[in-house]
Formats: C-alpha cells, structure tokens, sequence
C-alpha cells in the first residue's frame, strides 16, 4: 500500500503506550506465528512471484486443518474452515514484497535480490508489513481452529498475491474465486503502519482511502541535433510544460476542498545532452475520492496532455495508456460501529482510534465491488516509545515503503492477533 497518511487524527490516550495484549490462547499460538514473521521478513518474494511464500501458508494452514486451495489466480491461497451453520467470512492478507533494499540492520533483515518482471536484478524487503499480515493471519487461524465453539460458520482465509501492483485482488477474482468457493458474506483485512503505536488499531467508518488510477502518457515529437532545434519538434519541452498546466487540474479546477492528487512520478526522455529525443514519457498516479471527480480529472488530463502537444505542433497525438486502476476502500458504517465494539472489547476502549481517511490504494476494494460488504482496518505498529520521541522531536517514523520500515513485530503481531480473532468472533456468530 501506498501509505501516505492523509489527516489522521490520533487520540492522546492511544498514545500514550498500549500493552501487548496477553491472553493465554494468543500466547499459545504467539511463538509459531513469530518463527513465520521471521522467515517471511528473510525470504520476501516480489508481486506475482510469491510461490515458497504461498507455499509456506498453505502448509502451515493445512496442518491446521483447514481446506486450502492453491493457485488461484497464480500464487494465491484460499483457507476454509467450516464450522457448522452461518455465515461465511472472508480474513485476506497480502503475499507480495517489494523492490527495496533494507536498511533496517535488524538480524533478520532481508538480503533477498531477484529477477522483476522487466529482468532486472533488483533488492526485495517486506517493506509494507505483509509478513507482519501473514504471520498474523496464520496466528488467528490457529486460534479459531482450537476453539470451534466460540463461533459457527465458514472461515475463510486468503493469501492474495501482487497486492502492490494493484492486480491480486482481480487475478483472484478472474480465476473463479467466487464460483469455485463460498461467495462471502464479508471481508476483512487489516494494515500496519507505523502512524498508530502497536498495541492499537484504527477505524474509518465509510471511505476508507482513494481511488487510484495509473497513467503512461508518451509525448511524440520529431528528434534531431540538439544544436539545431528548428528541424525538431522537441517533446521534452512539451513534457515540461504538460506537467506544469496538469498541477492546475487541482488548484484551478476541482471545486476547493474536494479531495484530488495529481502526481507526475517521473519523466524519461532523451540519452545525451545534444540530442532532441523523439519521444518523453510521464508516469502519473491520480487520487480521487468521489466517481464525478475523478471522471472530471482523469479528462482534463487527457484534455492538457492533448492540448500542450497541439500547441508545438507535435504529430502523432500523445498517447495516453490508463494501465491501472482501483476504486477505493468502504467501509459498511453499521459493520464498523460493531466491530469497534468487538475491538474494544478485546483490546481496551483507549487502544481503538477512530481515524481519517487516508490517500493510500489498495486492491480489497475488488472483492468489496463484488458486492460483500468489508471491513478494513489499521493495525499499529510503531514501537510506542519511539514514536513518542519522534512526536516530541517534530519527526517522524519510516513509513511503509521505506528501506527503514520496522514495525515492532512482537507488540503488532499479538495485537493483530488479538485483533482478528475479535472480528472474526464477532462476526461469526
Ligand atoms: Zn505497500
Ligand atoms: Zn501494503
């Protein structure tokens, strides 16, 4: 996940320290679940190539118990433990790891390189928590398996491949996940991040998070000697002044106080300093969280980026390759309001915080479109006493996605734990 916090709102008493929260059946299940964490955050494994992580959760579910099927929709797992009459829930965690070199210095930092799917050899760290995620979710299942009569139902655990390209979820779903397995009834799924402190969990009721959508644009020009521009059309020039007119789709066309992104992450173009390239590429990702918004944005983008070109006289037209998309995460009101309750229950009235939205992305909202009503919450993770000293000092934890990132894994991990045998309990009943 792209985890830009967005306005988040953090009550003091959160802060100020949570306890692992100890129960003898978390505590029995603690230790399996921690050697998990610990060979997952070692052997991480890039979107889509998640086969011994797959493999590993699959076993570890299937001595359990629990029914697993594999490879659906490439490496991803399904779960099910069926528990006599009622409803059926989905518990998701992502597989993937990402293309980061890790810096954390921790004993069990991750040393992983691999092949991406361009070729490159490139570094791999579980840099977004999904170990942290799986090890949790492996945790709760064995819980559940050993207490069959505190709830009644269908448990249903997924491990989802390629969370961070925004194709698992969809993957999943285009393999027949819900004609070959038990349609939900709901889903949940969880984050850590380092924003709360561990031992906490967040809730936001409703929009949880933004619409995401990815765009390659290629600007077309005419190449030639850079001493000699008037025989070129030069699409540098082109692409930077489409990048300037695009920052005002925010300030001078959306309607004020309306939520919208628009970032140009990168531009490539050109190879050496006295040559005009014939073409530059934009990468743009854009956050919106209202359908009419992101129609209006996504076509002013399209409008500028055609526009721009016009203006120099460029020919072909630019193309612009809309190659991902997610919509974004809701939240059932009345599902939340229950499960906060749930929570509360297990972890301490102080220890859940209701949050903001958040600008971040996130592929859970496939299975929410199919029409199963889901619930996703934030798990914290930062060391508390950490977090305090950077609070007092004006900084900041490493977020998700920093080679830095290093939730404090004995804390979030029971927490999570605890956390989702709560909603589960609560939700099948
Ligand atoms: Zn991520
Ligand atoms: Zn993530």
């Amino acid at each position: 996940m792209n985890w830009f916090r967005f306005l988040v709102v953090v009550s003091l008493s959160a802060l100020a320290g949570a306890q692992a929260p100890a129960s003898k059946e978390v505590e029995a299940a603690y230790p399996d679940a921690h050697a998990l964490y610990l060979d997952l955050h070692e052997n991480p494994e890039l979107s889509g190539h998640e086969t011994q992580t797959a493999a590993k959760l699959a076993s570890r579910l299937r001595t359990l118990g629990y029914e697993v099927t594999e490879h659906v929709g490439g490496t991803g797992i399904v779960a099910i433990l069926k528990n006599g009459a009622g409803p059926t829930v989905m518990l998701r965690t992502e597989l993937d790891a990402l293309p980061v070199e890790e810096k954390t210095s921790l004993s069990y930092a991750s040393k992983v390189r691999a092949k991406d799917d361009s070729g490159r050899d490139v570094p791999v760290m579980h840099a977004c928590g999904h170990d942290l995620h799986m090890a949790s979710i492996v945790g709760t299942a064995a819980i559940m398996a050993r207490s069959k009569n505190t709830w009644h139902g269908t448990l249903m655990l997924v491990g989802q491949p390629a969370e961070e390209t925004i194709s698992g979820a969809k993957a999943m779903l285009d393999d027949g996940f819900l004609k070959r397995l038990p349609k939900p009834d709901v889903a949940v799924a969880l984050h850590v991040g380092n924003i709360l402190p561990a031992g906490t969990v967040g809730i936001v009721p409703g929009v949880y998070n933004t619409n995401a959508d990815s765009l390659r644009i290629t600007i077309y020009g005419k190449g030639g000697h850079g001493a000699a521009p008037q025989t070129t059309v030069d699409p540098i020039v082109i692409a930077a002044r489409t990048i300037l007119t695009l920052q005002t789709i925010v300030s001078r066309e959306v309607k004020p106080g309306e939520l919208a992104i628009v970032t140009v992450g990168y531009i490539h173009a050109g190879t050496k300093n006295n040559i005009i390239p014939d073409q530059a590429e934009l990468g743009l990702t854009v956050r919106t969280n209202k359908p009419e918004v992101r129609k209006q944005v996504l076509a002013a983008i399209a409008r500028i980026t055609k526009q721009e070109a016009e203006v120099a006289g460029a020919r072909p037209q630019p193309l612009i390759d809309h190659y991902e998309s997610t919509d974004l995460v809701y939240n059932d009101p009345a599902l939340a309001e229950r499960m906060k309750g749930a929570l509360e229950a297990a972890l301490g009235e102080d220890n859940v915080v209701i949050e903001e939205p958040i600008t971040a992305s996130e592929d859970f909202s496939y299975f929410v479109e199919q029409g199963i009503p889901g619930f996703y919450f934030s798990l914290g993770g930062a060391d508390p006493e950490k977090l305090s000293q950077a609070k007092a000092a004006g900084t900041t934890l490493p977020s998700n996605h920093s080679p830095l990132f290093a939730p404090d894994a004995d804390l979030a991990l029971r927490t999570g734990i605890t956390a989702e045998v709560a909603v589960l309990r609560g939700l099948l009943k």
